[in-house]
Parts: structure tokens; sequence; C-alpha cells
């Protein structure tokens, strides 16, 4: 393979995973790799679901080194061959202790000479934790993707790092590894590599891939429009922050959180601010509360993270979304997608106590949310503002709809799902960004991070 298709083979990954990392949760490098060691034979899912609790009871190397074995196992158990992850857990964490002050040892050389540490657990925690390029992560997905790419004809997991090392520049180690586990994930997967719809197409051989080569070009990722920034927000919003409403609602928040759970968790609460730029806003869909229930609730309107359960009036939306514009419905709910391409997914309310819907309203946050509307209105390039039902669509009496788009129909809950089916909210939005001379939404682009 030559450096000009490594290089569009990094570009595209970087345009279908911007954030590539490791889907563990960890505080410490020292954390990370007790939960690398763990996700062997177990999925990152109950990995993660396992250290929720174990990182609490055992927040540090010196914690698990004195361990009880007998209780550390039960802990373990869902993750499987818990007798021997125990023993590589304690084994670790007395070598962390005894020979590296607690520390992770930033050197491979020390790194692989713990017991129980393997180079590929290694490669995680250096190129994940502290950004080392030490190595290539070489995991089975790895494994399996680079040698149906034809990036490496060796079989194991060594000798096929030493090829991407070849292949690949130093400096997009730390980056490679985590993506290309993404790939094999949820793309290039072990059973049904899914070739109609992956970004490489065009470059891959498939060697070994049963089934003819799809016809058509490959499924390239659009331009991501919006880069995480928070900056101009601020400063378009800046008189907001300090006025006595906006005061009041931070104090009443500070001691919701102190008394109850809310959600969504504090660093997601302004998630649809973060996730699209001021300048790249060219859609707001706008919603109401914040979902109420565990783990839904990330900030961004109708959207839940992938692994959650898609709530009733999001799987509407899927369903729509399917007979308006033919996408292919995702197998999650993150909706993260449209949000880089420049959809904001505004939330009337933006914060919730949990199980309690509507509990934070007329507390200050729809003030702010006007001031939002209101100063995107005042913008002078064209938005399409969606409303779906009463509620949205009183909010944006305020839009000015001589210089903007306004599309409303019914809400997409089951109780108004009848009128909302059919009302082609999707087509008719990039209709009208193209009426004023604005690329469309790739509706169909929902990659799960
Ligand atoms: S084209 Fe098919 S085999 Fe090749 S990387 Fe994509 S999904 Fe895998």
């Amino acid at each position: 393979m030559s450096a000009d298709q490594i290089g569009t083979i990094i570009e595209r990954l970087k345009a279908r995973w911007p954030q590539a990392t490791y889907e563990l949760d960890w505080q410490t490098p020292e954390q990370m790799l007790v939960a690398t060691s763990l996700a062997a034979q177990c999925t990152d899912e109950r990995v993660r679901a396992v250290t929720k609790t174990l990182f609490v009871k055992y927040p540090d190397p010196k914690s698990f080194a004195e361990a009880d074995p007998a209780e550390l196992e039960e802990e373990l158990k869902p993750t499987g061959f818990y007798r021997q992850k125990t023993k590589a857990v304690l084994s670790i964490n007395k070598a962390l202790v005894s020979k590296h002050g607690g520390k992770i040892p930033r050197d491979m050389a020390k790194m692989v000479k713990i017991s129980g540490v393997a180079r590929k657990t290694a490669n995680v925690v250096l190129n994940c934790c502290f950004n080392d390029p030490t190595g290539v992560i070489v995991d089975t997905h790895v494994h399996r993707v680079s040698q149906r790419m034809g990036l490496s004809k060796q079989s194991t997991p060594e000798a096929i790092e030493q090829d991407l090392m070849a292949l690949v520049p130093q400096d997009e180690w730390t980056f490679f590894g985590p993506a290309m586990v993404l790939h094999g994930r949820y793309t290039c997967t072990a059973k049904n590599p899914d070739c109609a719809d992956c970004v490489y197409l065009d470059l891959c051989p498939r060697v070994e891939v049963d089934g003819p080569r799809p016809e058509g070009p490959p499924r390239l990722p659009p331009p991501v429009t919006s880069e995480p920034d928070l900056d101009a927000w601020v400063q378009a919003l800046g008189p907001e922050f300090d006025k006595p409403y906006f005061k009041k609602l931070m104090a009443f928040i500070d001691q919701e959180r102190a008394e109850h759970q809310v959600f969504p968790p504090e660093d997601e609460v302004f998630s649809a601010f973060s996730m699209t730029a001021f300048d790249a806003v060219k859609v707001v869909i706008l919603g109401q509360d914040p979902y109420h229930d565990d783990d839904q609730a990330h900030g961004l309107s109708f959207s839940v993270k992938p692994g959650v359960k898609v709530p009733p009036s999001l799987a509407n939306m899927v369903k729509e979304l399917k007979t308006d514009v033919g996408a292919t419905a995702p197998k999650h709910g993150f909706l993260g997608g449209w949000a880089s391409q420049g959809v904001l997914m505004l939330n009337a309310v933006l914060t919730v106590r949990a199980h309690s819907a509507n509990s934070h309203k007329d507390q200050g946050w729809e003030t702010f949310t006007d001031a939002v509307i209101q100063t995107l209105n005042n913008r002078a390039e064209h938005i399409v503002f969606v409303l779906w039902g009463g509620y949205a669509q009183k909010k944006g009496q305020i839009i000015d709809r001589t210089r903007h788009s306004v599309i409303e129909c019914a809400h997409p809950s089951p109780l108004s799902a009848k009128k909302f089916f059919g009302s082609k909210p999707f087509s008719q939005t990039n209709e009208a960004l193209q009426s004023h001379g604005q690329s469309p939404i790739d509706w169909s682009h929902l990659p799960d991070r």
C-alpha cells in the first residue's frame, strides 16, 4: 500500500472517528491498566459497568494490592475468566506499588516486565493516557481489519504491529490504533462486515471477505463543519451569564445537585453548544425537557448515547427519517453526527431532576434558551428552525420568518406520532437550506461517536 493510500485511510478515519479513543472509563492511567486487563474476552460495555463501582471501592493501586482476593473475584465475575483476572489485577497492582511507586512507568520496556501486562495492554495505556506513540494497538479488531484491508499478511499481533508501524507515520500511531478498533467494532465486524457502508470500499482488497463487492462509490463521511468550540457561544451569549436570573438559576442547580441526582451530568449540560459551533449553526431542532431516566440525557435534545435504549420519540424520528430520506436506521440513538454538521439540538430547559419530568422548568432556563434563539435569529445567515409540537412552536414565535425558515409539525412523541409521520421534516429542511445556497444535512450520517 502506498503512502498516499495510507494518508487517505488516516484522513477518512479522522473524519469518521474524530475523537477516537479506547471505549473504557478511567480517571487515572493506573485505572486504565486495570480496565484494559479486564477487557480481555469481555465487552467494553460490561467492563464499564463493572469499573463504575470497582474504582470507587479500589481507587488506586494500593487499594487493589491490598484487596481481599475472594472479594475481588466476586466483583470481577461479570467480566468472565474472573479467577485469572483477579490474579492478574492483584499482581499488576502489587508490582506498581512495590516497584513503581504506585504509578504507571511511562516506558514500554518497564511496562511489559510487569507480570500480566502484554505489549497490547501497555500500548493502550501509554497511547491513550499519555499520548506516547510507543507502538500501534493491535487487538482482535485491528488484527482482523489489517488483514482484510491488506495492511498486513502476518498472523501474530506483534508481527502485524510491526507492519503497521512501518506503514503509518509515528505521529499518527496513538490515533490510528483506537480508530481502527472502532472501525472493526462497528463497521468491519467479524461476522458481517458492512462493506456497502464502509469509507474504505474503494481502497480495500477485502481479503477473505465472502460475497460480491458492493457496487457504487464508498460512503465517505461528510465534511465536519463544526469543531467543538464554546468560545464563540460565550462571546455571543456573554451578557446572559451576568444577569440576576442566570445567577439564581445556577444557585438553584447547585442546590439541586447537592440534594438530588440531576441529568445530564454537569459536564454535559452545554454539550449542544460545544458540539455545534456558533458560526456553524444552520439548523435548530428545538426540544423541551432533557430525558429524566438514568444515562439518557447528555445535552443534545432528543439524542441518547450509544448503548442507551432509544426512547419512543426518538424511535419515531428514526422511522420518519427512513421514510422521508431513505436513511438506514442506526443501531443507536446518538445524534452527534447531525450536531457536527451544524444542527443545534437545543432543549428549552437544560437540566432535570432524575425521574421527575419538567422539574427544572420555570427556574430560568427558558429565559436563557430564548436568548439563544434570539441571538441566532439576529444572525444574518439563514437558519432552519424545526419546531415540533405546540411548546416549541410557541417558543419559536420570536423567529423572524422573513429571513429564516421555520418547519412546524406535530411532536414525534407517541401521543402525536400519527400526525408527525409523513411530515417530512428532514427533506423539507434540506430543501430550505439548498434554496438559500446552503449545503444540505446528511441525515443518515450518524456515527456512534
Ligand atoms: S470494505 Fe469491507 S472488508 Fe474492507 S474495511 Fe470496509 S468493511 Fe472491512
